[in-house]
């Protein structure tokens, strides 16, 4: 993986702020600038679009876990439909600013924040999970200790917020820059970030097209399944990428 300074990763860390916000302030040049460091990294940015970033697993590697079909409609349908939109809405608001016409900015800048705040947050979730799991360790695990008590406690924190976040939305573990400290928090939907400004480091979706073909209304089933394949070195690595 490529290193990036600490500027680069706060950047990429509120990529999803950035985006929620550009739909009535910022250009898309401006945006291009601000968060290129960041798509390059996990793929989802490209000469100058947002793209579909590839899985960085085969469709059947989660398996039984997380099965191919579900994983299949997950990335191809719904977050490339996530790239489309917002592409689309960025596309847009080039037009209205060169016509100088913005009676539709509202559901532009809508549009903007759920189809970049779904591209973002579909592009860390496929990095969330890696086949067999990984362990918190290093400093991830130092920070997990530090702001729950113990490694266990943060994840068991994280599975219970997920399992009840109120109805389609994300469980996300965050790394809150004021503080220094991590946060569990529920995203209802994910327009709403909750606490702006913190750097998601693993994220578990629980919209429900994340797994009701396989486990229909069984969500609990589902995050359990979601925490045998959780990938703490990800959140490890993009720990140490905000800190360095
Ligand atoms: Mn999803």
């Amino acid at each position: 993986m490529k290193m990036y300074s600490r500027r680069d990763a706060i950047k990429i860390g509120s990529a999803a702020a950035v985006l929620a916000a550009a739909g009535s302030a910022l250009g898309k040049e401006t945006l291009m600038a601000a968060t290129m460091p960041a798509f390059d990294i996990l793929g989802a940015f490209k000469d100058g679009v947002y793209v579909l970033p590839d899985l960085p697993y085969d469709y059947k590697a989660l398996e039984p876990l997380y099965d191919e079909e579900t994983l299949h409609l997950h990335h191809d349908k719904h977050h490339a439909a996530y790239v489309k939109g917002v592409n689309a809405a960025l596309e847009k608001l080039v037009a209205a600013r060169k016509d100088n016409k913005f009676e539709d900015i509202k559901s532009l800048s809508r549009a903007v924040a759920f189809h970049g705040s779904g591209h973002v947050l579909h592009t860390l979730f496929w990095h969330s999970m890696t086949p067999g799991g990984s362990k918190a360790a290093g400093d991830l695990a130092k920070a997990m200790q530090d702001s729950f008590g113990s490694v266990e406690a943060c994840q068991a924190q994280f599975a219970a917020a997920t399992k009840d976040v109120e109805a389609s939305g994300w469980g996300v573990l965050a790394f809150e820059p004021f503080s220094g400290k991590l946060l569990v928090l529920q995203a209802e939907r994910h327009q709403d970030l909750t606490v702006w400004g913190v750097t998601p480091l693993l994220v578990c979706d629980v919209w429900e097209h994340a797994y009701y073909l396989k486990y229909q209304n069984r969500r609990p089933d589902w995050v359990d399944a979601f925490m045998k394949m959780a990938n703490w070195d990800f959140a490890a690595k993009r720990l140490a990428m905000i800190k360095g």
